[in-house]
């Protein structure tokens, strides 16, 4: 293989397949897309697929803010397939510790021109009925929070993208990263080199596989967060909002026909590598999971396990992502370090990363999150402290 390209982007996740497909519709030509595997099959493809946007930052608000934008409007913004989007209102609910940080945060949210307001705990019912309050001070309130469909959205983008010329070598693994010079010259793959004037590394998890060999590790840490679909007989109560609880850490959404998705955050397993991570749930989560939701939602405790899956979590030290140019290695952007929050955001890294790698001013300034912070003692603000809570 040795055709160049203008752009190589490693990684088809929603990361890769939203920044490829805002480059083909600008009408850049010569982007290419590397994946090991298919589209969806990193992280992407196991996401919970949660949309909101509390967060304790203008600057990752701003991008969920403008990525569900997209995911809501799907059919006019992208017009392939749709993005599963359903609007059933968010919740963070939280005790009496955080409501302090949770009201400046609903605050602070507002004045950028967010639809949130703080609910008091006897007005949680009207968005959640099934949802017990005890222990809870109160929740921030999304209206327009809800649930979309992240492996329908990856494969939209791919094939919009690709009906504008998206050059894509799938099951095609990038073995290495090609510096010369201090700068990138390209990728070094199963099927040979393709020289590329640029490469935004948006390989979620893996990351850090391609960046150590050229010196260019970046402070992620990787931890496998599970996942359960539970199955409600007819009749039976089913959640109605997508809820945080930061009072017991469960996390529930409504699912299609009569499931629903859980996860009880308990301390997830650390992971050397993204390899290391089994894709199979624990045996005994469901039954974590399933303690859980009952402690929070008395009427939800009793429910047939679906199906269950785990990913991993790619972590950095403020648990906010990593987006800009790979300091010392000319050419190479980098996309990366989610934290737990890349499937809303990624319609708007997809538009900020296509603006930045050709030159041109990003729609919402991320000059927060480039790769120096932390060396800077730079670190994002966390309102609730470390956690993809916010
Ligand atoms: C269980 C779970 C629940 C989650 N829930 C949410 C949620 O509710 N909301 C939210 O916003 N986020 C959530 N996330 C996080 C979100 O899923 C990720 O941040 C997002 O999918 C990252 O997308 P990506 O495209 O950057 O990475 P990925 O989807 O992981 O894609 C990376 C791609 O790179 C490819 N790749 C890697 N290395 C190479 C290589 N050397 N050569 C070629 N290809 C390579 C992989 O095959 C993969 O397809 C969750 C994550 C998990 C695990």
């Amino acid at each position: 293989m040795s055709d160049s390209a203008e752009i190589a982007i490693v990684g088809a996740g929603i990361t890769g397949l939203a920044t490829a497909h805002a480059l083909t519709r600008d009408g850049h030509r010569g982007v290419a897309v590397f994946d090991r595997s298919w589209p969806g099959s990193g992280d992407s493809g196991r996401s919970f697929s949660m949309v909101r946007r509390h967060y304790s930052n203008a600057v990752t608000a701003r991008l969920a803010m403008a990525g569900s934008q997209t995911i809501a409007d799907w059919e006019n913004e992208v017009g392939v397939a749709d993005a599963g989007y359903v609007r059933c209102g968010y919740l963070l609910t939280v005790p009496e510790r955080l409501e302090a940080a949770c009201r400046d945060n609903v605050a602070r949210l507002q004045r950028i021109g967010l639809d949130t307001h703080f609910l008091e705990p006897d007005e949680i019912g009207s968005v959640e009925p099934e949802l017990s309050i005890e222990g809870v001070a109160g929740a921030a309130y999304e209206p327009d929070g809800g649930f979309a469909d992240a492996q329908k959205m990856c494969l939209g983008w791919f094939a919009a993208a690709s009906s504008r010329g998206l050059r894509h070598e799938l099951g095609c693994a990038v073995r290495a990263l090609r510096v010369k010079d201090g700068r990138v010259t390209g990728v070094e793959t199963d099927r040979g080199f393709t020289p590329a004037g640029t490469v935004v590394l948006a390989t979620g998890a893996w990351t850090n596989d391609l960046l150590r060999p050229i010196g260019a590790e970046q402070p992620i840490e990787l931890r496998r967060l599970q996942v359960v679909i539970g199955r409600r007989e007819p009749g039976a109560p089913l959640p109605s909002a997508v809820c945080s609880d930061g009072v017991s850490n469960v996390v529930v959404r409504p699912d299609r026909g009569r499931r629903f998705c859980a996860v009880a955050y308990a301390g997830e397993d650390p992971l050397d590598r993204a390899d290391d991570c089994d894709h199979a749930a624990s045996a005994g989560y469901a039954e974590v999971v399933r303690k859980a939701v009952a402690g929070r939602y008395p009427r939800l405790g009793e429910f047939a396990v679906e199906r269950g899956w785990a990913g991993p979590y790619d972590i950095t030290p403020d648990w906010n992502p990593i987006m800009g140019p790979c300091p010392g290695v000319d050419g190479l952007y980098l996309a990366v370090g989610w934290s737990g929050h890349g499937f809303k955001l990624s319609p708007a890294v997809g538009e900020v990363v296509a603006a930045e790698v050709v030159g041109r001013m990003p729609p919402v300034d991320v000059s927060e999150l480039r790769p120096g912070r932390f060396a800077a003692g730079r670190l994002l603000r966390l309102a609730y402290g470390p956690g993809a809570r916010a």
